[in-house]
């Protein structure tokens, strides 16, 4: 069945081909017309063919004209007001059309106006048929005038060929039908044309609707990734300094030491202690206190080396691990690293305060555990701070200490 959708596109189509079939229609049969004309000559009458002409063309030039000025928006309700205007415009054409012929009849014979007249209605039924068919109420309102005025005429004069206008009747007949079949045509046509319309549409909306599916998925898969990257941070690093946290550093040693174990190597952990950092605290306050402490880490990892590793061990004491490092290599690298903490000042309360700090070196030995290099890198420390601080101590030299104190 058809729908309204259907329907108003129909008439929609029907109303551009008459826009465009009022010139290309005139001119046609207007030719068409010229071309009978000189073919009964001479035995038509001029006068009444010139009156005829120029009716017929001052009615096709109004319709021209009025479709021009019309020039509807195509909504329903244009449509319809534009309807109105074809029909009374279709009327007005075939009354100049039908007065045409009933005059020509009048004042004519079988050889001259009347066989041109027979001509003209089989050239215009045959037009109207073709350009009009598919509204039979545009065709009718044509029709109708002319047939209307052959009625008259044949009424008041039935003594002459009625037969042609029963050939005229014949012929609209079969234009109606001609229409009727025509119309069904282009209604499909325009139905399928609708189909397809809907069907493009519906695809294009799934297709921005997958689209837009797309980008949110892309979206939440970039939040996940930065999500991930957050927990990975939080799950290893050390919040307020931004080192690694205590549980990373452990794992990190376990893999360090299977590793070792298979095959023996240099290796250095040390533990890094800020001096008196309690009476910082005392001093400035707790904020200051992890203002220097942040500092620490801070210049700690830009000191060392890509391949070293700082932890927070707990408080202010940090873990420095240094993976394929000789003895006097590590000594130097951690001395300097003392010295350029002992040089970086802090603003601490509008104050320039200086913070030193101590090292324990270790060095890992075969059948070593975790928790005995760290045991002694712990002792180093202590004898480091019992040396007066901003120093760097390693177990041996603690060790050496302790022998002597013991002697
Ligand atoms: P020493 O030279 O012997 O190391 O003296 P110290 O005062 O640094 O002594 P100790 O290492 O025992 O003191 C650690 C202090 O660090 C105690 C604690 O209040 C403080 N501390 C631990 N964690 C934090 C922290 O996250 N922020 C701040 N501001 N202070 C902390
Ligand atoms: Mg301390
Ligand atoms: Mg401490």
């Amino acid at each position: 069945m058809a729908t309204e959708d259907t329907i108003h596109q129909f008439n929609l189509s029907i109303f551009e081909s008459y826009l465009k079939d009022v010139r290309t229609g005139t001119v046609s049969s207007m030719i068409s017309l010229a071309f009978l004309t000189v073919i009964s000559m001479p035995s038509v009458d001029k006068t009444m063919l010139a009156l005829w002409f120029s009716f017929v063309f001052i009615t096709a030039a109004i319709k021209y004209y009025a479709y021009n000025f019309f020039n509807p928006e195509f909504d329903a309700a244009s449509l319809a007001k534009f309807e109105n205007w074809h029909l009374v415009l279709q009327a007005l054409s075939g009354l100049a059309w039908g007065s045409a012929c009933f005059f020509l009849l009048k004042t004519g014979d079988l050889n001259g106006n009347e066989s041109l007249v027979l001509n003209m209605l089989c050239v215009l039924v045959a037009y109207s048929a073709v350009v009009m068919s598919a509204s039979s109420t545009g065709m009718l309102t044509f029709v109708t005038p002319i047939i209307a005025s052959m009625l008259i005429y044949f009424a008041t004069d039935l003594t002459h060929y009625y037969w042609w206008f029963v050939a005229a009747l014949l012929l609209a007949g079969a234009s109606a039908i001609f229409g009727k079949t025509n119309k069904k045509h282009v209604l499909s046509q325009v139905e399928s044309q609708l189909l397809n319309k809907r069907y493009i549409d519906e695809l294009n909306r799934i297709k921005a609707n997958v689209q837009r599916a797309n980008l949110d998925l892309v979206k939440k898969n970039e939040a996940l990734v930065i999500a991930q990257e957050r927990l990975r941070m939080l799950a290893t690093n050390d919040e307020l300094t931004q080192v690694f946290n205590r549980r990373h550093a452990m794992t990190y040693l376990e893999k360090v030491f299977a590793e070792l174990r298979r095959r023996p190597d240099d290796f250095v952990l040390v533990l890094a202690d800020i001096d008196h950092f309690k009476s910082i605290n005392d001093r400035y306050g707790h904020p200051a206190g992890d203002l220097v402490l942040r500092g620490f880490s801070k210049m700690l990892k830009e000191q060392l080396r890509q391949v070293d590793t700082v932890a927070r061990f707990g408080g202010e004491e940090l873990l420095i691990m240094l993976p394929k490092t000789k003895e006097l290599e590590a000594k130097a690298i951690i001395q300097r690293l003392c010295d350029a903490v002992a040089a970086q000042p802090y603003k601490l309360q509008g104050q320039s305060v200086k913070v030193t700090s101590s090292f324990g070196l270790a060095y890992y030995q075969v059948g070593d555990t975790i928790e005995k290099l760290i045991e002694r890198a712990d002792q180093a420390l202590y004898h480091a701070k019992k040396s007066g601080r901003n120093n760097v101590k390693t177990y041996y030299e603690a060790d050496m200490a302790a022998y002597i104190a013991a002697v």
